[in-house]
């Protein structure tokens, strides 16, 4: 049990302030195996707490709407500097909210209502901003898409060609919230030197790995770069927006109104505001030069592969119990498992492992028969656990106990037993200890 350090929350509003703590024991008493979420640190969580949320920053640092901006502008310009170092970025924007936010910024300004975009199927792993009918992003756009092959769950770069040339798209976006390989860059910005598109990132999972080098780069290949920073990145929820090699007049992108020659980057920065957003979070931007400033250090690089390794522990523990891998394996920090020769739905696994207090969720996989609430796998991430300081024997001790939760998923005698195990490994490994403040 710990204790919030918020105590004019705990005795103001007693009713926020529990749940709040209720919040931070599930954090602290189970395991926590979502792909896209993390832990930040302490002194991440200390910097979102802060007065910064009182100030409005429209505007670039230097170049606001409003005044007294001298303190916020300073941890604008550190939040950009450390991003652009992290990533060897020409030009970054730190202020979109969130990550389909910095999607929508590039949106705006990339593409015309009713112009063609080529991304990745979100039944294959995709991203509802990259074209779901559901989504802005398929609503205005006309999206088409690519997809994994059946036999080995990976893109077909020659498939991804002849659909390019096929749709003629404006835009290609790479980028997925489940695909367990890595991309093939320069392979996809030949295809879209061919067609004259524009290529485009969103590597909101990967970027902790991408900035840590355990993955391919995609800053020399995409003209454009989008991501979260609440990922494998470990920062606050948020977005961000990067160019590697600022260009001039992208592709027709240019200051349409003003006529005057402009950058990729200043036009993207007019994407996020004034295009999308109002007033930057100045709190979680002072949070994300936090975030940025810990993955600059050396041992986020040891944290990175860690999480590899993790996940890779994880998928060969589970290959060992007969379950599918999407893919056969994994590049990165997930798993896809297709649960189809288990007899099991995705849905029917994510309920039982969180009886047993494994945070998971059910995922389509390719080819899925099933529907988006039912699915035939789940998704396991590792960023999380190993934030906490688990590696692969512990991750090959998580592997068993899933298994043993799945071989008999309404046993809920089992679901217990395994509850007491997880629980005995959140102790070995504590997360907020908030009684020390
Ligand atoms: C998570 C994710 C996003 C959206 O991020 P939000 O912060 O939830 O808006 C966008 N693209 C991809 C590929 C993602 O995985």
């Amino acid at each position: 049990m710990s204790t919030l350090p918020q105590h004019a929350l705990s005795t103001q509003d007693p009713d926020v302030y529990a749940a709040i703590q209720n919040e931070v024991d599930r954090q602290n008493d189970g395991l926590e195996m979502i792909a896209s979420e993390n832990f930040v640190s302490r002194a991440v969580l200390e910097a979102m707490g802060t007065p910064l949320t009182n100030k409005y920053a429209e505007g670039l640092p230097g170049k606001r709407y409003y005044g007294g901006c001298e303190h916020v502008d300073v941890v604008e310009d550190l939040a950009r500097d450390r991003a652009k170092k992290l990533f060897g970025a020409d030009w970054v924007n730190v202020q979109p909210h969130s990550g389909a936010q910095a999607n929508a910024a590039l949106y705006l300004k990339a593409l015309e209502p009713g112009d063609k975009l080529l991304g990745l199927d979100l039944a294959h792993g995709g991203h509802l901003t990259h074209g779901s009918p559901v989504n802005f992003s398929g609503i205005l756009y006309e999206a088409a898409f690519y997809g994994v092959e059946k036999d080995t769950g990976r893109i077909d770069m020659n498939k991804v060609r002849d659909k390019a040339h096929e749709v003629q798209p404006k835009m290609i976006s790479i980028g997925a919230s489940a695909y367990p390989r890595d991309f093939d860059y320069e392979a996809f910005r030949d295809i879209a030197d061919e067609v004259d598109a524009l290529l485009w990132m969103d590597m909101a999972h990967t970027a902790g790995l991408i900035a840590a080098e355990v993955m391919n780069d995609p800053m020399p290949y995409a003209h454009v770069v989008t991501t979260t920073t609440h990922k494998t990145l470990r920062g606050p929820r948020g977005g961000m927006m990067l160019v590697g090699n600022d260009i001039e007049n992208p592709f027709g992108i240019t200051a349409r109104k003003s006529g005057r020659t402009k950058m990729l980057g200043e036009v993207l920065d007019s994407g996020v505001f004034p295009g999308t957003q109002g007033g930057p979070l100045m709190h979680v931007i002072a949070a994300k030069a936090v975030a940025f400033g810990e993955a600059l250090q050396d041992d986020f690089t040891t944290y990175a592969q860690q999480i590899v390794d993790n996940a890779q522990a994880l998928a060969e523990a589970l290959i060992e119990r007969d379950y599918n891998l999407v893919s056969g394996g994994t590049d990165n920090h997930l798993v896809l498992v297709d649960l189809r020769n288990k007899d099991l739905t995705g849905k029917q696994a994510e309920q039982a492992l969180e009886a047993a207090g494994i945070t998971t969720n059910k995922n389509m996989v390719p080819y899925d028969d099933k529907s988006p609430f039912v699915t035939s796998g789940i998704r396991l991430g590792t960023p999380a656990l190993t934030t906490r300081g688990f590696g692969p024997d512990e991750l090959r001790r998580v592997a068993a106990l899933i298994d043993r939760v799945l071989a008999d998923p309404s046993n809920e005698d089992v679901q217990q037993a395994v509850r007491s195990e997880v629980q005995a490994l959140c102790d070995t490994f504590p997360l907020y200890d908030f009684a020390t403040v």
